[in-house]
């Protein structure tokens, strides 16, 4: 059973930019960088090493028989492999492709819909989409949602891709179908978009412009009136969600027989002005901000997503990945700082958290990293993770570093438990 009800939102109302600016096509990096899910000598024999030519659209993985891969976004020659481990300790192989500027395009994507296909080739995409929930005999998929807002404020690049590339979403849902079998595909967009999802052949669905309304536990619960219950996945009620800008990348993978290797991201400069820029995956962060003239100074915030959701990061050469909805540069003095003070029990994170969750208490527990304690009595997997309670916290209490950082203590406990 889910333990809190979705109560709706308290104040303030925050509003998602529902203004899409338009996409500036940045030029081919001088090197990229791509995060390979697998350690550096995790025990396998590596096939790919320093010195080997790859192609644009080339499949890259460890050794042939790995599941985890990247798809390389450039012409060049692998110049580096490094372990890279990122914020909540996984470990990746950074490979460093030096680009030789002009692109010779691999052949093995084969454009055949198929749910292989879609396993070997797009799990490393624009908007990284996941196909394995089509492929576990445990879950039954009877709906995909196509998430033409963003999941966060500020952030547009996804809204952009509707407002632009309908013709591909409806490519791109005609080959999911095929993929997977799934019949019922529904689109979700603001009211500002209603005529371009309209032509996507998609079960059109409206989502009020309105934080946290993206997110979604909340599409379940507003637009298809389903729950997710605590500690649950919307895969988990039979729904898979993938972002409008993957479903029109396989829409124009299919239509011109290569894989897209550009990504899409609302670059967030000081003072709040956006730009949406198209980069190729793997783009150093510095190249992107360069290109739209937003410097980064010490002491600066940068942040990997949206202000509301995203990830401070310490390095401006971290590459752009296939996720990275928005970089967002902060300057020091208008970055909402925190501190270690305690809990006031003023109430505001309550009243805001759109579940409803006992955060004053909740973070007591993770601050003292009791985290079966705080899943068991506070209701830590029902967070839906908008972070809105951090943004009201007089305390300036860094609640939702808390609690993503709970949730994965936990899953490691109860991965080690289990095996
Ligand atoms: S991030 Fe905070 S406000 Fe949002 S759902 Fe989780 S506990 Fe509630
Ligand atoms: S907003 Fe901050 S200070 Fe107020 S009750 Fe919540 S955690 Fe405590």
């Amino acid at each position: 059973m889910i333990k809190r009800s979705f109560l709706g939102l308290a104040k303030p109302r925050l509003q998602y930019n529902l203004v899409p600016d338009p996409i500036q096509d940045l030029p081919v990096p001088g090197r990229v960088t791509l995060l390979l899910k697998e350690p550096q000598n995790g025990g396998r024999a590596t096939t790919l090493k320093v010195g080997d030519a790859v192609k644009t659209g080339q499949r890259l993985a460890a050794s042939p028989d790995s599941a985890e891969y990247v798809i390389s976004s450039v012409t060049g020659t692998v110049s580096a492999m490094a372990p890279y481990i990122d914020a909540y300790g996984q470990k990746y192989t950074a490979i460093t492709i030096d680009a030789s500027g002009q692109d010779d395009w691999d052949d093995e994507f084969n454009k055949t819909p198929t749910l292989d296909t879609a396993l070997r080739f797009f799990e490393y995409t624009p908007g990284s989409p996941s196909f394995k929930a089509f492929a576990d005999p445990e879950k039954t998929i009877r709906t995909i949602v196509i998430n033409g807002m963003d999941d966060d404020l500020l952030l547009t690049a996804n809204q952009c891709v509707v407002q632009n590339e309908a013709a591909d979403i409806k490519n791109g849902v005609d080959i999911l179908k095929k993929m997977t079998g799934v019949e019922r595909v529904v689109i979700a967009v603001p009211e500002s978009l209603v005529q371009q999802a309209s032509a996507t052949g998609a079960e059109l669905k409206t989502v009020r412009g309105t934080y946290p309304n993206s997110l979604p536990h909340m599409i379940m619960k507003d637009v298809l009136g389903q729950m997710v219950e605590a500690g649950d996945t919307p895969e988990d009620e039979g729904v898979v969600f993938v972002t409008a800008e993957a479903v029109a990348a396989l829409g124009a993978a299919f239509r011109a027989g290569q894989l897209p290797v550009s990504k899409v991201v609302t670059v967030v400069g000081k003072g709040g002005s956006t730009r949406n820029v198209r980069a190729r995956i793997g783009t150093p962060l510095r190249d992107v901000l360069q290109a739209c003239n937003v410097s980064v100074s010490e002491r600066d915030r940068l942040v990997l997503g949206g202000p509301m959701r995203g990830i401070a990061t310490y390095s401006d050469e971290l590459p752009l990945e296939p996720g990275t909805g928005g970089i967002v540069v902060q300057d020091e003095a208008d970055s909402a700082q925190t501190t270690d003070y305690p809990c006031i029990n003023c109430g505001e994170c309550i009243r805001i958290c759109p579940v409803k969750i006992p955060v004053n208490m909740l973070v007591r527990f993770l601050e003292a990293r009791l985290y079966e304690e705080a899943a068991a009595m506070y209701d830590l997997h029902c967070c839906i993770e908008c972070g809105l309670c951090s943004y009201v916290c007089v305390s300036r209490i860094p609640i939702f570093q808390y609690i993503k950082l709970g949730k994965y203590e936990l899953s490691l406990i109860e991965t080690a438990e289990a095996e």
